[in-house]
């Protein structure tokens, strides 16, 4: 208690009286993402307002041997943002949410870590010509901020078949490392050089050591990405695929999805959309135009972009050439008809597909995610999977509120997939063990039926992939060292990759 009432009045020299607490309530709050892996508590909550300030931090906590856990928006879905049983200091970041400059000659943008997606495209859409950064975040982008899509490695927000990954736009971080020096990862790295602009040079890729890292290398206080000018022309159209087994619905979608990407056609987006995931939507009537008489099967659709609208007739033009060659049916041109892409563009703002989404599953539903790369080949071997798991776990699935394991897909650049998805439980304490005890066997089906590759580690996830023996020792060991260089007390964010128990 004496160590933490010395650090609380150290730091509160740090960042002043308002942003610091250690009110129960407080601290409860933050013990919470949006998932429902049960963890810690922390001692501490603190909203630094700066780099300096965040690494002045870390210098305390090094020297009284306390936890720190970074956290941005906290949309976590694996446990990440919290601390591993109770104790330590939350570090909120949301604070350090300016954008810090718009290089228009050059086409970076350079912003504090905490600044959510949503207000950095909101922001670059009103500069100049209109910008955006090509891979717009994570689905989740209206909380979500910049350091947790780094840290997570996210992707799903819009963009991802032209541009990946969030990590993949990156060019350079600023970094506070655990024993708090501050870094530059990039151009920046040279001291002479006064912007970022890559982050190949200078010796190895050394921003790729913080890039899905979940925090337990470094905290990011600033990362610079590439920028686009906003496509002026953009069209979309969604498909339906029915009346055949389900199964060859997914074989059909495949080899689709599969002659997009090999055509090399730019295509901004596109998306999957499961059987079963069409009829939800059709049953909260999310989506206008989804009657039942409409949409019985699976529904896959694709946005693209251009600079003129010659270019743009012609991409539309070559990429539905594939889509009618695999005799599937065109729900219709307009947003009223179902075509979800097209709404995408009108309606939704070009970002951000997903957010209408969220809202539908209300409080009480959690989600267990296991999003994951894979290779598209290997889609439908994915599709048994699930199939399998529902299948074996039929009767607690059931006793949990009819729930299931599902999915949606969607295209990553340069050409592989991301299996969207997970379980969906009603929320309740007195079932969390066998929620979490299901959810772990899935990823772990995952990882040794399949090889997966996921990519928010957060608890749950680098847990399993550890006690799945996944890794092997000398991969591990290679992690241990890097770890244990960079934060040779163990302060930051221990146990999220399972490093042993002290890191
Ligand atoms: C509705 C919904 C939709 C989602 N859709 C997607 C999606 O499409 N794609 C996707 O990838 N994820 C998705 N997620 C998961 C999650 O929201 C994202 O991974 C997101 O990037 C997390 O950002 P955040 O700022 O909320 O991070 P947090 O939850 O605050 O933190 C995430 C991790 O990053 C660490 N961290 C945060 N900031 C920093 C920093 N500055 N420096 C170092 N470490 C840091 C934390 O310690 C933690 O381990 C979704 C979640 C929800 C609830």
């Amino acid at each position: 208690m004496t160590k933490i009432l010395n650090i609380y009045e150290k730091i509160e020299n740090i960042v002043g009286t308002k942003y610091i607490t250690d009110s129960e309530p407080t601290c409860y709050s933050y013990s919470m993402n949006c998932d429902t892996v049960l963890q810690g508590i922390p001692d501490i909550v603190v909203r630094p307002s700066n780099a300096k300030e965040v690494s002045e931090i870390l210098k305390i906590a090094n020297n009284e041997g306390i936890k720190i856990i970074p956290r941005g928006g906290g949309a976590d879905l694996t446990g990440g943002a919290k601390p591993i049983g109770d104790g330590g200091v939350v570090i909120d970041l949301t604070r350090m949410n300016s954008i810090l400059d718009i290089d228009e000659k050059n086409l970076i943008v350079t912003v504090e870590a905490g600044i959510s997606w949503s207000e950095l495209c909101d922001q670059l859409s009103k500069v100049g010509i209109g910008y955006y950064t090509g891979t717009t975040g994570p689905a989740s982008g209206f909380s979500a901020t910049i350091g947790g899509g780094l840290s997570n490695n996210s992707v799903g927000g819009g963009g991802a078949a032209m541009y990946g990954a969030v990590t993949e736009q990156c060019v350079g971080l600023e970094v506070a490392l655990p024993t708090g020096e501050l870094i530059y990862t990039g151009a920046r790295a040279n001291s002479f050089c006064d912007k970022q602009f890559t982050r190949f040079g200078l010796g190895p890729d050394y921003s790729g050591l913080f890039l899905g890292d979940v925090g337990i290398n470094g905290i990011k206080t600033k990362a610079s990405f590439n920028l686009y000018p906003i496509p002026e022309y953009a069209a979309g159209n969604t498909f339906e695929i029915r009346n055949i087994p389900e199964s060859k619905e997914y074989e059909i979608a495949t080899t689709l999805m599969m002659k997009w990407q090999h055509s090399q056609v730019p295509i901004h987006d596109f998306y999957y959309y499961t059987r079963n995931y069409a009829a939800y939507l059709k049953g909260v009537r999310l989506v206008k135009g989804w009657t039942d008489k409409k949409v019985k099967g699976s529904v896959i659709f694709y946005t693209t972009v251009a600079n003129t609208q010659k270019e743009l007739d012609d991409r539309v033009e070559r990429i539905e050439k594939m889509a009618k060659e695999m005799q599937i049916r065109e729900l219709g041109p307009s947003v009223e008809e179902g075509n979800l892409a097209k709404w995408f563009y009108d309606e939704n703002g070009r970002w951000q597909w997903a957010h209408i989404y969220w809202g539908l599953v209300g409080a009480d539903t959690t989600s267990c995610g296991t999003c994951l790369k894979c290779r598209t080949s290997q889609l439908p071997k994915y599709v048994e999977l699930y199939a399998d798991f529902n299948a074996k776990n039929s009767k607690k699935l059931l006793s949990l509120g009819n729930a299931s394991a599902d999915f949606i897909v969607f295209g990553v650049h340069p050409h592989y997939l991301d299996v969207t998805g997970g379980l969906s439980f009603t929320t309740n304490r007195d079932n969390r063990e066998i929620q979490e005890n299901l959810w772990k066997d899935l990823l772990t089906m995952q990882i040794k039926e399949l090889g997966a590759v996921h990519y928010w580690m957060g608890e749950i996830i680098g847990r399993s992939l550890v006690d799945s023996g996944a890794l092997s020792g000398e991969y591990y060991n290679f992690m241990l060292a890097i770890k244990k260089t960079l934060d040779p007390n163990g302060i930051l964010s221990p146990g999220k990759f399972y490093l042993t128990d002290h890191y």
